[in-house]
C-alpha cells in the first residue's frame, strides 16, 4: 500500500473579489518529493502556496496535511504544523542582520540546541551567511537575500518547505549556486513545493510537476517527461 501524501489539495476554489484566482486544483505531494509548480504570470502559483500556508483563504476545497484540514487554520498554526514559505519577493527584515532574521525563523521552536544545529547547516549549505552575519538584511544582494530567506524558513525545521521563486531578482551564477543548494536539501530528504518562472531548472530539480494555467491544473506528470513534452510550452502560450 502506498502511504497517505504528506499534503494534498482537493478542488481548491480561491477568488479575490471578482477574480478567479483558483478554480479548482487538485494535487498531492508525497513525502520526500521536489513537486514544481510551473505556468505564465497570474496561472495561480503563488496563491496556490499562498492557500497552503494560510495567507490567503479557500472558497472551497481541502487543504489536508499530514492528516490534518489546514485550510480554516491561521498562519502561525500552519508554521507550527511543519509548513515553511519562503515567499515572492523574499520578505526580509532589512532593518535587522542576518542572526536575527534567521533567529526569527526559528521562533516556534523551543529545542535551543535544534536551532543550534541547524544554525550550522545553514552555514554549510550557505556559506555566505555566516560571513554577513551581523549585516544588516536590507544591504545584502539580491541572491544573498534569497538564500536568507531559504535559510529563515528551513530554521523553522518544517516537513514541508514552499518555495515562491526562488531565482527572482538573482544573479545567473547565484542562481546556480542557489539551486545547488536545493538539491542538496533534496538529497537531504527535504520535501518541497517550488514554483518558479525558470522551468528548465524548475523540471531539473523535480520529480513531479503541475502546470498551472488560467486557475487550473493544465497538464501534470513526471519532471524528466515533461521537459520533452511540448504541451508544456503550449499551456504557458496557446490561446484560451
Ligand atoms: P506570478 O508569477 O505573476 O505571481 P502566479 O501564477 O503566482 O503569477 P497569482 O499571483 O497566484 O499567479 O495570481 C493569480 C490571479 O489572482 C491573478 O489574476 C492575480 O492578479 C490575482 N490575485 C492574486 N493575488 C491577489 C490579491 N491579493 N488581490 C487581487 N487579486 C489577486
Amino acid at each position: 500500500a502506498t502511504a497517505d501524501p504528506l499534503l494534498r489539495i482537493d478542488n481548491l476554489e480561491v477568488s479575490f473579489g471578482a477574480v478567479r484566482a483558483l478554480k479548482g486544483i487538485s494535487l498531492d505531494v508525497r513525502e520526500g518529493e521536489v513537486i514544481a509548480l510551473v505556468g505564465a504570470n497570474g496561472a495561480g502559483k503563488s496563491t496556490t502556496l499562498r492557500s497552503i500556508s494560510g495567507l490567503a483563504r479557500a472558497k472551497s476545497g481541502t487543504i489536508t496535511f499530514a492528516g490534518t484540514v489546514i485550510n480554516k487554520r491561521t498562519a502561525p498554526q500552519i508554521v507550527r504544523l511543519g509548513i515553511a514559505h519562503s515567499p515572492e519577493g523574499r520578505r526580509l527584515f532589512g532593518g535587522l542582520s542576518v542572526a536575527e532574521n534567521l533567529r526569527l525563523g526559528a521562533c516556534t521552536r523551543t529545542d535551543p540546541d535544534g536551532v543550534a544545529r541547524d544554525t550550522e547547516r545553514m552555514f554549510v549549505l550557505f556559506p555566505i551567511l555566516r560571513e554577513r552575519w551581523r549585516q544588516l538584511a536590507g544591504t545584502l544582494s539580491g541572491g544573498e537575500q534569497q538564500q536568507l530567506a531559504l535559510a529563515r524558513a528551513l530554521m523553522a525545521a518544517p516537513k514541508l518547505l514552499l518555495l515562491d521563486e526562488p531565482s527572482l531578482g538573482v544573479a545567473p551564477l547565484l542562481v546556480r549556486h542557489i539551486f545547488d543548494a536545493l538539491a542538496e536539501l533534496k538529497r537531504q530528504g527535504m520535501t518541497m513545493l517550488l514554483v518558479e518562472q525558470n522551468i528548465a531548472l524548475a523540471l531539473e530539480l523535480a520529480d513531479r510537476a503541475y502546470v498551472l494555467r488560467t486557475g487550473k491544473v493544465a497538464l501534470s506528470g513526471i519532471a524528466s517527461e515533461l521537459r520533452s513534452d511540448d504541451r508544456v510550452a503550449q499551456a504557458y502560450l496557446g490561446a484560451a
